[in-house]
């Protein structure tokens, strides 16, 4: 009986290591997380994750404002990806964003990470990144504290923010 047991086991736990090797190539038509496209841009969250156009929807928490990027809900240590080559600019706890990443591009476009679990492991000011490295992990951290667990994704290009949602829809369909 012991040795069906664990007989069954070992093969439960094969299948597993099996799926997740065999998974992101299969998911045909779609980004392997954590790797760029062939523009150079990747989707900024792994594994499973829900986003919609949640630009300019109401916001009332510190004060009332229209939300400037979008959601992306995910479990907590999710890992987070920078979505393009580029220079990290700030590593910073701040008590609206929590955990933030400031990101420039060489695209010239700044890229705003926030409500991170935690970054990644030496991640400083001045790192010279790549696409599809990790950079951190989702959380809820600052005013998203009690909340789903999410990154807030903001794009910013010549100092306004703009909406990330069709450019994270082309990233995650290429
Ligand atoms: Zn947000």
């Amino acid at each position: 009986m012991r040795l069906i047991v664990f007989i069954l086991c070992l093969i439960f736990a094969f299948t597993i290591f099996l799926s997740a090797f065999l998974q992101a190539p299969l998911v045909l038509g779609r980004a392997i997380p954590g790797f760029p496209n062939a523009q150079g841009y990747c989707f900024p969250v792994g594994g499973k994750h829900s986003y919609s156009n949640d630009w300019h929807a109401p916001r009332y928490i510190p004060t009332f404002h229209l939300h400037k990027g979008t959601d992306i809900i995910a479990p907590r240590w999710t890992p987070v990806y920078a979505c393009v080559d580029g220079v990290v600019k700030k590593t910073e706890v701040t008590k609206v964003g929590g955990k933030i990443i400031g990101l420039l591009g060489k695209d010239s476009y700044y890229y705003y990470y926030a409500h991170l679990e935690a970054f990644a492991v030496g991640l400083e000011p001045g790192f010279k990144i790549k696409s599809g490295q990790i950079i951190g992990y989702v959380g809820n951290s600052g005013n998203a504290q009690g909340g789903p667990t999410h990154l807030h994704f903001g794009i910013k290009v010549g100092g306004e923010w703009v909406n990330p949602y069709p450019m994270l829809k082309s990233w995650e369909g290429s």
